[in-house]
């Protein structure tokens, strides 16, 4: 059997890296997408390499859509046609409340985090209809049901419409044998915390928590990997909760 062919954008570093290194691991070919990081994005492909995957690897700012679509068509071309989505990249802009956010922060949260994943499924229902199958994984946040308060409440509402992105797509692309599920992580270890103005938010957030630790991105990555898998054959519409019980 051919090897599934997988796009992850924001593959170069934190849930994205950890996601790439998995799927090669269980037998997928990647297209790693980066915006600006390109020795972190190398690094993560040659783990992912050394795990046996042919690795492309593509500059794309998701919210681009000329970018977008040649993500997709370097990795139809160099590796085969697209089996599998996870749609990951996204930013928080920086921590506080709604009223002293600046409009070009808000405005970028929406575009990476929205329109970049819309962008990114459009492309990919296109090509997966044509195809008969495949399967996409959105990563969404349990800010989508905390709301996220004093923090940032525009990107808990960006990951709300993620879910609701990931319920109507399932349904939309459901009869073409295409599965779109999504992921909503809790604090984890990654720089986006250091990025938002707080390096140190994964302890202390996490200490008030069930089981009282941030996760680690490969606490998320083993389940992106299940739901791209046959053994999530009949799991579509669903969006699996990795938080630590918060
Ligand atoms: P991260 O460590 O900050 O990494 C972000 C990744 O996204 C990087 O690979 C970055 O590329 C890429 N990226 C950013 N803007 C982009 C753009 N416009 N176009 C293409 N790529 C772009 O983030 P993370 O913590 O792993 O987060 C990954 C996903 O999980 C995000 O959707 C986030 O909202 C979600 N999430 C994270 C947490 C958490 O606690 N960490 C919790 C819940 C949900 P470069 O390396 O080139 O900059």
């Amino acid at each position: 059997m051919s090897r599934p062919v997988t796009v992850v954008t924001g593959g170069s570093r934190g849930i994205g890296a950890a996601t790439c290194v998995r799927l090669a691991r269980d037998g997928h070919d990647l297209a790693l997408g980066y915006v600006s990081n390109s020795a972190a994005a190398e690094e993560t492909a040659t783990a992912v390499r050394a795990a046996g995957a042919r690795c492309v690897v593509v500059r794309v700012d998701t919210t681009d859509e000329a970018d977008v679509e040649r993500l997709f068509d370097t990795a139809t071309a160099e590796l085969g046609p697209v089996t599998g989505l996870v749609n990951n990249a996204g930013v928080t802009g920086p921590l506080g409340r709604l009223a002293d956010a600046r409009t070009e922060d808000l405005r970028r949260v929406l575009e990476v985090n929205l329109l970049g994943y819309l962008l990114c499924c459009r492309r990919a229902a296109r090509d997966m209809t044509a195809l008969g199958s495949g399967a996409i994984v959105n990563i969404s946040s349990a800010a989508a049901t905390l709301g996220s308060p004093g923090e940032y409440v525009h990107y808990a509402a960006t990951k709300a419409a993620t879910d609701a992105l990931t319920v109507g797509l399932s349904k939309e692309l459901g009869p073409d044998g295409i599965r779109v599920n999504a992921v909503a992580p809790g604090i984890i270890n990654t720089d986006i915390h250091a990025a938002m103005g707080e390096p140190d938010r994964p302890a202390t957030t996490a200490a008030g928590t069930p089981l009282g630790r941030p996760g680690e991105p490969s606490e998320i990555a083993g389940a992106i990997s299940w739901l791209l898998s046959a053994d999530a054959s009949f799991t579509t519409g669903t969006v699996v909760r990795i938080s630590g019980g918060r």
